[in-house]
C-alpha cells in the first residue's frame, strides 16, 4: 500500500510534550499567567501555549519557568478556535476562513476546538469542519467538555474528515480553567531540537501524537507497516477509513500491516481507566 503522505518520515532525537489550550485570571481560569507556566513546568511538561478568550496573556519577563512558552489566543466568536503563536486578536466578525488564513500567513497555528461540545455535539458542524480549508486539525480530546455538555471526545469527527480527504491532525488539550484538569491531556511531538520553532514545526507537520495519558515510545511507519511501541497500553488499534478498526493487538506494542487499510490508517492505543493515545494518520493512495 503505497504512502502518500507520512508525517513520521522523519526521525527525531527528542519527544516534547505540551498542553496547547490554557485559560489564567486574565480570562476565566483559576491560576495567573505565570503560574500556569509553573504548575506545567512542575508536571514536567516541556512546552505550553497560553490561550485566554480573546486576548493573548504575556507573562511578566524573568517568571516564566523552564518551559517553552508558546503565545495563543482561543478565538471565541459563536464557534471557537486556537489561534497559537500569533502577536494580536482579530475581529470576532471576521469569516472564520480569514481568521484561519490570516492566521497561517503568519505562521500560526489553528485548531478548531471541541467539536462535540453541547447538548446536539455540533459546537462545529461537519458541514463547516469540511467546508473551512488549511487549518491545522481539530481537538479529538478537550478535558474541559468532561464537566459540560457533550463529548470531549471527536474521534468520531475526525474520522469523518479524514474519510473525506481531508488532511487534518487530531489534539488532545486540556483546555485548563482550574488546577485540577492539569495532567489530563496532552500532545507529544517528535522534535529535532528543544526549540518553540521545532514545536511549531512538529505541530503542523504531523509528527506528534495526542494523549490522556498512555505513553509513546516509538512510532514508524516504512515498509509497509506501521509500528507502536508504548509504555503502557493494554491494546492497540489500526484505524481506517469511516474509522473502520481494521486490527486490534493486545499489550504494550504492535506492527500491523497497511495491507488492509484503506485512505488513511492511524492508530489508538487504549491504557488503564479511561486512558488513551492516537497517533496522527498516515494518507495512503
Ligand atoms: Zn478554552
Amino acid at each position: 500500500m503505497p504512502i502518500r503522505y507520512n508525517p513520521y518520515a522523519q526521525r527525531c532525537p527528542l519527544w516534547l510534550r505540551g498542553n496547547l489550550h490554557a485559560h489564567t485570571t486574565l480570562s476565566d481560569g483559576e491560576l495567573s499567567p505565570e503560574d500556569t507556566l509553573e504548575a506545567f513546568a512542575q508536571r514536567g511538561y516541556d512546552f505550553a501555549a497560553l490561550t485566554d478568550h480573546d486576548l493573548i496573556a504575556q507573562p511578566h519577563e524573568g517568571s516564566v519557568p523552564p518551559i517553552l512558552f508558546l503565545s495563543g489566543v482561543e478565538h471565541s466568536a459563536q464557534q471557537h478556535l486556537l489561534r497559537i503563536h500569533v502577536t494580536s486578536t482579530l475581529p470576532l466578525d471576521l469569516s472564520y476562513q480569514s481568521v484561519i488564513d490570516l492566521t497561517v500567513q503568519a505562521g500560526g497555528l489553528v485548531i478548531l476546538n471541541h467539536p462535540n461540545w453541547g447538548e446536539s455535539r455540533e459546537h462545529w458542524r461537519d458541514s463547516q469542519l469540511l467546508h473551512l480549508e488549511r487549518y491545522h486539525g481539530i481537538e479529538i480530546y478537550n478535558n474541559v467538555i468532561e464537566y459540560l455538555q457533550g463529548s470531549p471526545y471527536a474521534l468520531d469527527r475526525w474520522d469523518r474528515l479524514l474519510s473525506a480527504g481531508k488532511q487534518v491532525w487530531g489534539y488532545a488539550n486540556e483546555d485548563t480553567h482550574w488546577v485540577k484538569q492539569i495532567g489530563s491531556a496532552w500532545n507529544a511531538v517528535h522534535a529535532r531540537e528543544r526549540s518553540q520553532e521545532a514545536v511549531l514545526e512538529a505541530l503542523k507537520t504531523g509528527r506528534f501524537y495526542a494523549s490522556t495519558g498512555v505513553v509513546i515510545e516509538e512510532i514508524v511507519v516504512e515498509d509497509g507497516y506501521f509500528r507502536v511501541s508504548t509504555r503502557d497500553a493494554r491494546e492497540i488499534r489500526l484505524i481506517s477509513l469511516h474509522g473502520r478498526v481494521v486490527e486490534q493487538a493486545h499489550g504494550a506494542r504492535a506492527t500491523f500491516s497497511l495491507s488492509k487499510a484503506e485512505g488513511y490508517a492511524r492508530v489508538e492505543a487504549v491504557g488503564e481507566g479511561e486512558r488513551f493515545a492516537w497517533t496522527q494518520p498516515v494518507f495512503l493512495e
